[in-house]
């Protein structure tokens, strides 16, 4: 079928001049991208956001002054408007190519540098292209008038078209990897724009390439309406530039704690540095990866909001990190996705240990103290050479014995007992045997009380044993059997067998005294009694 003459009859058809037709569908691509520069722009803290505004709006300049061009081709002066074109024409490929790397994870590349490197080329296009009747360097003389496509041109003309097409080839590869990798949403938004970006590229590869569909006619600003349309399908169905934002921004990359997306499926979407850093250890995190198959430990992760992870760390410890989750949302409150963020608490965790380990040490300092301070008390209140209580502890020990035996109304018995003629043992063995012969004094006093007694050294050689609850017949038997065992000691000293004798007196409470002193001193009489009767024998006070 001859191309020509359908076109005719298309026309005839519908009764308009060829370029009004043209003029009418560049007119209608360039409203479509203007709308998309509008969303897009509304939603420019997006990444992606800014240079597919500068996309759309260099498609809406390249329809808009294409439409121009057909409706006043010679006007003001010849190839006026198809010049005008070429702001659009160099923008797009530097657009796209930006748009690419910010929607794959490459926004990072664009620094300012970068940015004035990429504009070189399309400057230094536009300058050789409106200053090429006194060079020919652009067109080289091959622009035969009233033509409205060029094909062929002077060396600059193909440097132009060898880095836009090199820029378009490697954000095709750029998306197409993306898209090949990923999963769920960003698979989604990948191949919304990688489809609107390969469609206007296939129709201008084909032009170039001498097919014509519609004679004269450069279809690549034509066909942005199809890809404005695919873009506004991703901006609306797809969530693009929604949820992206949301983990994109500078603060999310430069948290300490870690941010990662997660598509409905559960796929990794994206992911800040503060994650790899923090769960790195735990196995390699790529973009479209299910979480599942990263940490198994957020399998659930759909049943639970928050938990805690063991990490194993580079230096074979475990860090503990916090997990929390927050749903994310589209315009119509449909679930699109989720947020989990990451806290390391190994810090504060072993700040807690650190605290708890002082508080034990401390604990077991207090009980070391107590015991020392318990121990100090009964240190101070015995008598060091026969282990027996002192005089000390018995002024404290008696009013609350005598109070006791008051409430319970039982009888205490007081036996004072003193060694014979210590004096001259002293004089006569030394006083290293003296004290030995104390502390046997000690052992026996220690052997025959009970346990409610209180036996203690009252100075000296001077001894007392308080017996309560008991009868006065009683305390004269136990004082006796004191008395007897005393006796039976033979100490060993020097090859010496040594003995002595003691005398006792006994004083009951409350016959014989109502208070301490009366008592210790009725105690004191009966043994003074005992001492004038010879020694080595019992007195009850009074008889
Ligand atoms: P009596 O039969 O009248 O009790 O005669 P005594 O010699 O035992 O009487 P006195 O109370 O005069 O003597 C007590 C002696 O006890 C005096 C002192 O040398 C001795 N003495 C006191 N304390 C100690 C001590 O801790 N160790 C030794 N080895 N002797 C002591
Ligand atoms: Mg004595
Ligand atoms: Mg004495």
């Amino acid at each position: 079928i001859d191309v020509q003459c359908l076109d005719f009859c298309l026309l005839r058809w519908l009764r308009v001049e060829r370029a009004d037709l043209y003029a009418a569908l560049l007119v209608l691509s360039a409203l479509v991208a203007a709308v998309i520069a509008v969303v897009a722009w509304l939603r420019r803290t997006a990444p992606g956001a800014i240079p597919l505004t500068i996309l759309a709006l260099a498609m809406v300049w390249w329809a808009m002054t294409y439409a121009l061009h057909w409706l006043s081709p010679h006007q003001p002066k010849p190839f006026f408007w198809l010049d005008a074109t070429y702001l659009g024409v160099v923008t797009a490929p530097t657009a796209l190519f930006s748009l690419t790397l910010q929607i794959t994870h490459r926004g990072h590349w664009l620094k300012r540098r970068v940015i004035i490197l990429l504009l070189i080329e399309p400057l230094l296009s536009l300058a050789l292209l409106w200053t090429d009747p006194w060079h020919g360097w652009f067109f080289g003389g091959q622009r035969p008038l009233g033509s409205n496509l060029i094909y062929q041109g002077g060396f600059w003309f193909y440097t132009n078209i060898f880095y836009s097409y090199g820029l378009i080839l490697l954000s095709l590869i750029f998306l197409i990897t993306q898209f090949a990798q990923m999963s769920g949403l960003l698979r989604s938004q990948t191949g919304v724009i990688l489809l609107g970006a390969i469609l206007p590229v296939m129709v201008n590869l084909v032009s170039l390439l001498g097919f014509h569909p519609l004679p004269d006619l450069d279809l690549t600003p034509v066909v942005f309406v199809f890809s404005s349309l695919i873009f506004a399908y991703g901006l609306f169905h797809h969530g693009l530039l929604l949820i992206i934002p949301v983990a994109r921004s500078v603060l999310i990359e430069s948290m300490r704690d870690g941010v990662l997306v997660l598509d409905r499926q559960n796929r990794v979407v994206d992911y800040n540095p503060a994650t790899r850093a923090l769960l790195g250890t735990s196995g390699q995190i790529s973009y479209g990866l299910p979480i599942r198959e990263w940490l198994p430990q957020l399998a659930n992760i759909e049943t639970k909001e928050s938990g805690r992870l063991l990490i194993p760390a580079a230096n074979g410890e475990q860090r503990t990190v916090e997990w929390n989750t927050v749903l994310l949302s589209n315009d119509k409150r449909q679930p699109i996705g989720r947020l989990v963020v990451f806290r390391d608490l190994t810090d504060l965790e072993q700040a807690y240990i650190a605290l708890h380990e002082l508080n034990e040490r401390l604990q077991a300092q207090l009980e070391e103290n107590k015991v020392l301070q318990e121990q100090l008390r009964e240190h101070a209140l015995r008598d060091p050479l026969t282990g027996l209580y002192n005089r000390r502890f018995l002024e404290e020990a008696l009013p609350r014995e005598l109070a006791r035996a008051v409430r319970l109304s039982y009888n205490i018995s007081f036996v004072m007992l003193d060694i014979d003629q210590f004096k001259s043992f002293n004089d006569t063995y030394g006083h290293e045997a003296g004290d030995k012969l104390l502390q046997a004094m000690g052992k026996v006093l220690t052997t025959y009380t009970r346990a409610d007694d209180i036996a203690c050294r009252l100075g000296g050689e001077e001894f007392l044993v308080v017996m309560p609850n008991i009868t006065g017949d009683t305390a004269f038997q136990r004082a006796e059997q004191l008395r007897r065992a005393f006796e039976e000691i033979s100490l060993t000293y020097h090859s010496l067998c040594l003995n002595a004798k003691i005398s006792l007196g006994v004083a009951l409470f409350p016959q014989h005294g109502k208070t301490p002193a009366e008592l210790l001193r009725a105690a004191d009489w009966a043994l003074y009694d005992a001492k004038q009767r010879g020694g080595n024998c019992v007195v009850v006070y009074g008889k």
